[in-house]
């Protein structure tokens, strides 16, 4: 049998393994030389920056019912909120007092934002902020919607795949959800010229090795900029309340798979890492990350944007958090770097 070692180093030079290579590289158990060269990739590209991304959770509506998640539409016992035009800008404003230099505005899938309010938002912060990018994150929408948005001035779209297999993705959302069409959704984002983000959850109920490598696969052949993957929470007001949380050794195994498999990308160190152990976000650098994202909601609305339970960093102004933050990257040798932070070579 090959020795892990060679593993890693093959996929170090090839950025590729065989199936059975990558399940074992996903179930091994602190395997030293996967996080030291996924840490030398990051390096060779990246040197010691750490991108920062204001995240902006504008509206915890959602139509959708995915199983996993505490905004679904059946979780009645969830305060509802949405962000108005205005409180949207005011958190860009202190964002950009803060350094931020690209804002993620994220929601569930919620109607009552039509095309042109988001259309309006991305034109204000973009008129305002230049030099700013603006990446959105809220859900499945038709070509020409994600081609309005782009017009309007959208850099960069977050739509997480989930799971690659499609008998695994229809056992975690309910019928009317269709994997075919979000993936489709991905391909007319990348078609339409945004930078892109996919990625998975680690530890959904039913999830096979075999199905984290169609995750793999799946991504090798989007060839998305950007690739955010968190374990999975449960959330009590769910049908998933009562299955086990997803597992940070296998998590941080998938960050450094990614991250040689994908040396260029940027790969946060997600807050759902930080949820299920207090040093995750700094494991996460640690295992090829070069991506934070802190919370630039009002603080009155941070508890109630929760797809999972015991979300951390929900009672901190942001200028707390961005200090807090940057301690946790000095501790690792890290930095960050006020700058938009794109692509390697993209940028419109
Ligand atoms: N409506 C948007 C944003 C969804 S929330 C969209 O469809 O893209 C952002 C991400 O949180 C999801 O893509 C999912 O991967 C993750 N998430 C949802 N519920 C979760 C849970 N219980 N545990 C961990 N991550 C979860």
């Amino acid at each position: 049998m090959v020795k892990m070692k060679n593993i890693v180093r093959s996929l170090f030079f090839t950025r590729d393994a065989s199936d059975d290579e990558l399940r074992r590289l996903i179930d091994s158990e602190h395997f030293d030389p996967l996080f030291e060269r996924a840490n030398e990739v990051r390096h060779l590209h990246f040197g010691d920056d750490v991108y920062l991304r204001g995240l902006i959770e504008f509206s915890n509506y959602c139509k959708n019912d995915c199983f996993y998640c505490g905004l679904r539409a059946s979780n009645r016992s969830a305060v509802r909120y949405r962000l108005t035009h205005d409180e949207i800008l005011q958190c860009c404003d202190e964002g950009y007092r803060l350094g931020f230099r690209t804002f993620v505005l994220q929601s569930g899938e919620d109607p009552s934002f039509k095309d042109e309010d988001i259309c309006q938002i991305v034109h204000s912060i973009k008129t305002k902020y230049p030099d700013c990018a603006v990446t959105l994150s809220i859900g499945e929408k038709s070509y020409n919607s994600y081609l309005a948005y782009f017009q309007a001035g959208a850099d960069r779209y977050l739509l997480r795949h989930e799971t690659a297999s499609d008998e695994h993705y229809r056992s975690l959302h309910p019928q009317n959800m269709d994997p075919v069409h979000r993936k489709e959704c991905l391909r007319n984002l990348k078609k339409i010229g945004y930078q892109v983000g996919s990625g998975f959850m680690v530890g959904t109920p039913g999830q096979t090795l075999d199905n984290l490598v169609q995750d793999l696969r799946f991504l090798q052949e989007l060839e998305p900029h950007m690739i955010g993957i968190g374990p999975f929470i449960p959330h009590g007001e769910t049908p998933f309340a009562h299955e086990a949380q997803g597992s940070l050794q296998r998590t941080l195994n998938l960050v450094a798979i990614l991250r040689l498999m994908f040396p260029q990308a940027l790969i946060p160190a997600t807050t759902a890492l930080g949820t299920i152990d207090p040093r995750g976000r700094e494991l996460g650098l640690q295992a090829g990350a070069n991506v934070v994202m802190p919370n630039l909601s009002p603080v009155r609305v941070r508890k109630l944007y929760t797809p999972y339970e015991n979300k951390i960093c929900t009672g901190e102004e942001a200028a707390q958090c961005r200090r807090c933050l940057e301690r946790r990257l000095e501790s690792v040798g890290l930095h960050s770097v006020v700058s938009r932070g794109d692509y390697p070579g993209v940028r419109r």
